[in-house]
């Protein structure tokens, strides 16, 4: 990852957690070597305005170097508040109807290879935002035909045919993050529901095959390691393509504290045994992040599957 392009301004005058505010801090372990990572001083992030930074990404000196693109639409603020995440929560602003032409416009002026396109849960539209993904994908599409796009969705839970509106508009990988193992879900991920998150994965297979699918995981959030192994079964049962595994951070004191920092090793274990159980790829390591990376593992995950069918 990433560099995200936010078209809507905020409104400092409200706190960005109300939800999290009374909450008492939460502290985590001091962070491992392994963990640590270069300051990004760079030029590159000195030229951007990002969510990477509000995100706490530990990627964000080396992405934007390479200027790696994640484009984040629909706005700014979250009906959603993940325990993990530090977007703003609160009831978003109406939708512009000429982001997906200025997204395909950045899209051309950059001359990006491969583009991932994410956006925050929007429960409060009919179509969970659907829509206007799909003139997103839609709008680059006609503009730069040979760019390879990626969306990273919410889950679009009770927006029925929301997802079928999105496959249509056909992106290269369908990205949906399950973020936790089932039993932390109450704590980490409130507002959703495990296996609605599998099962619209499974659909995008469903309705068009060709299309990569791909979802994530942090670990450090208080699960147990049969539990991840469960998850692994339960994606690939959802013939999911792409397994991340990163560590979870900590954003601030109001989030989910860290609970364990795991050693790389154990990362490396988890990719071995998620290669085992059938994933054409699979990233898991302390620093894997989402879209980290995205535009080179696109190339990969064509080399995989073309070996498999060739
Ligand atoms: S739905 Fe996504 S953007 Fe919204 S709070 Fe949860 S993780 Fe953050």
């Amino acid at each position: 990852m990433v560099v995200v392009v936010d078209t809507v301004s905020a409104t400092p005058l409200r706190p960005r957690h109300p939800e999290k505010v009374n909450r008492p801090d939460a502290f985590s372990p001091p962070k491992p070597d392994w963990i640590r990572v270069r300051a990004p001083n760079t030029r590159g992030y000195a030229d951007l305005v990002t969510v990477c930074e509000e995100a706490g990404c530990p990627n964000i000196g080396e992405c934007w170097d390479k200027k790696h693109a994640t484009f984040m639409i629909m706005g700014d603020t979250c009906t959603r508040a993940c325990a993990f995440c530090n977007v703003k929560t609160g009831m978003p602003g109406a939708l512009d109807g000429l982001e997906p032409e200025h997204v395909a416009e950045a899209t051309l002026k950059l001359g990006l290879a491969h583009i991932v396109i994410t956006s925050v849960d929007r429960d409060d539209l009919a179509d969970g935002g659907a829509e206007h993904f799909a003139q997103t994908i839609r709008a680059i599409r006609a503009r730069c035909p040979t760019t390879t796009i990626e969306i990273l969705t919410p889950d679009f839970l009770r927006k029925a045919g929301a997802l079928e509106v999105v496959v249509t508009a056909k992106p290269d990988v369908f990205n949906h993050n399950l973020e936790t193992v089932p039993s932390r879900y109450l704590n980490v991920r409130p507002g959703a529901r495990y296996f609605h998150s599998v099962r619209l994965l499974q659909r995008v297979k469903e309705i068009d095959p060709t299309i990569f699918t791909k979802s994530g995981i942090m670990v450090g959030l208080g699960e147990e390691r049969h539990e991840v192994l469960q998850v692994m079964d339960d994606l690939r049962s959802a013939d999911v393509d792409f397994l991340t595994i990163g560590q979870y951070l900590q954003p601030t004191r109001k989030h989910h504290a860290v609970m364990r920092y795991v050693p790389p090793d154990e990362f490396l274990g988890y990719e071995k045994v998620a290669y085992t159980k059938g994933f054409l790829m699979v990233s898991a390591s302390p620093l894997t992040r989402s879209s980290h990376h995205a535009g080179d593992d696109f190339a990969r995950l064509k080399a995989a599957r073309a070996a498999i069918s060739g």
